[in-house]
């Protein structure tokens, strides 16, 4: 069986590929199995019945994209007009999986919050995934627990450590008179 490389390596249920976990997820499932069978926009009767969620998918349609049995959405809003991207449609038992190796993971991590936002935005898009990135960060107990020890007070992960010194820098420099 084919192996997915191009992705982080995610766990999920065992035995299943990540196709077809992006197939049976209960939030994306519906709008994927659409997506794969057929390049058309599907018809308002063949939606009516479904989730809002899946109509929502569906209305941004032409963003959406097959590769290699995976759904993709084209990322096209770059802000500094970088280059398309393209965002796996990420099932629901991959997302704590992603959030812990964009956050704290390969990279040597524990990013920020924003960073974070970043690191999963060039690679993965999920329904409400900017609030589970930011609960993520802010219930990470390894930052929550380094930052306490270091600076004696509760100090979350979207507050990065080139901010904290040149706080510091300014408070210790001469004070003019
Ligand atoms: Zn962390």
């Amino acid at each position: 069986m084919k192996k997915e490389k191009s992705q982080p390596s995610t766990s999920g249920s065992p035995g299943s590929s990540l196709a077809e976990r992006q197939l049976k997820d209960a939030e994306v499932g519906t709008f994927v199995s659409m997506r794969l069978a057929q390049d058309q926009l599907p018809g308002k009767e063949e939606l009516q019945s479904e989730s809002e969620l899946t109509k929502q998918l569906a209305s941004h349609w032409s963003q959406f994209e097959v590769h290699d049995g995976l759904v993709y959405r084209r990322c096209q809003d770059t802000p500094k007009g970088e280059e398309d991207y393209m965002q796996l449609l990420l099932p629901r038992t991959d997302v704590q999986d992603v959030l812990s190796q964009c956050h704290g993971g390969v990279m040597g991590g524990h990013f920020e919050e924003r960073k974070t936002m970043d690191q999963v935005r060039l690679r993965f898009y999920w329904n409400r995934w900017k609030e589970d990135v930011s609960r993520f960060c802010r219930q990470c107990r390894q930052c929550n627990w380094y930052h306490r020890e270091n600076f004696g007070s509760k100090v979350y992960c979207n507050q990065s450590f080139p901010v904290l010194l040149s706080n510091v820098g300014t408070l210790t420099s001469p004070v003019p008179t």
